[in-house]
């Protein structure tokens, strides 16, 4: 039985027709709008172009989403990255799709994509980590895709990795491994380091490195932030693997991922292998596909 899986993120939204083999048979993907009514649009047109494949109006729908989420609701709640927006998800899909419906947080979802479909699929312990716009987690603990109460489990991008910084994370709190290391983070990094607002996003830093000794030393601390992130993780979950992705991640996995790699064995009391996605951008949508094809 095929699937339909959608992505919803706060930039892009992706749809796709998925197989139960997890090979994708059509994919869209497009901006994401910043109304409802447009939302709503941006939606019945995805499901119409998928239509076009022959997949049934009454297929289980996974959607991997930004959250915060009231899963069970089918609600996304005060998005910060989509203007504060509340978004009744089930109530838009429900108008125009008959089939089930299950609504996973991104990350979540990303995560149970990678136990089904990525680079160790035997393991009943894994936990995923993205670096994108912002930075989010999943974990599947003992074979089971943690989801808590709400479906919003894992947000370890609001892990306190540093006590005296004054940068502030999107959430509002003081100190957070997002503020830091995420895709909007490292430019705030990077004010704090310097005393001035030097570079507007990660990727100027990234491509800076070469002929600037201060995005260097930028990164050398984004470097020690992860190591101490992805410590306390491995300390928490006791996973088989850690796996990392998300756009900042897939495009500098040398900083993102080995560089900590050498510098984290004073934070860990665990070991584990740590890999970079095999899946790439198409991890939540593979995940939402096969978790909704599992549970209906
Ligand atoms: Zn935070």
């Amino acid at each position: 039985m095929d699937a339909i899986a959608v992505d919803f993120g706060a930039t892009y939204t992706r749809f796709a027709v998925v197989t139960s083999s997890g090979k994708i048979r059509r994919k869209i993907v497009t901006t994401t709008p910043k109304t409802i009514s447009a939302i709503k649009a941006m939606f019945k047109r995805g499901f119409d172009i998928l239509r076009q494949t022959g997949v049934s109006a009454k297929a289980p729908l996974g959607i991997a989403s930004i959250g915060p989420l009231s899963s069970r609701r089918g609600l996304v709640l005060n998005t910060p990255n989509l203007g504060g927006l509340s978004i009744n998800l089930k109530e838009i899909v429900e108008s125009f799709h008959k089939g089930p419906f299950a609504l996973l947080n991104d990350c979540n979802a990303a995560a149970w994509g990678e136990k089904v479909f990525g680079v160790k699929t035997k393991v009943e312990n894994l936990v995923y980590i993205a670096f994108g716009t912002g930075l989010g987690g999943g974990a599947v603990v003992d074979g089971h895709l943690l989801l808590g109460k709400d479906g919003n489990a894992v947000e370890i991008g609001h892990i306190v990795v540093d006590t005296n910084s004054r940068v502030r994370c999107g959430c509002g709190g003081m100190g957070h491994w997002e503020a830091f290391c995420s895709g909007t983070g490292l430019p705030k990094l990077a004010a704090q380091m310097l005393g001035k607002k030097l570079w507007k996003t990660s990727w100027e830093i990234f491509e800076s490195l070469p002929r600037d000794g201060r995005a260097r030393r930028v990164v050398a601390k984004m470097a020690e932030y992860n190591a101490a992130g992805y410590a306390s993780v491995i300390n928490t979950f006791d996973p088989e693997i850690l796996v990392v992705g998300g756009g900042l991640a897939l495009s500098h996995p040398r900083e993102t991922l080995e560089k900590p790699k050498h510098i984290m064995k004073k934070y860990q009391l665990l070991r584990t292998e740590m890999r970079l996605s095999s899946l790439g951008q198409d991890a939540a949508l593979l995940g939402a596909a096969a978790y909704v094809l599992e549970t209906v």
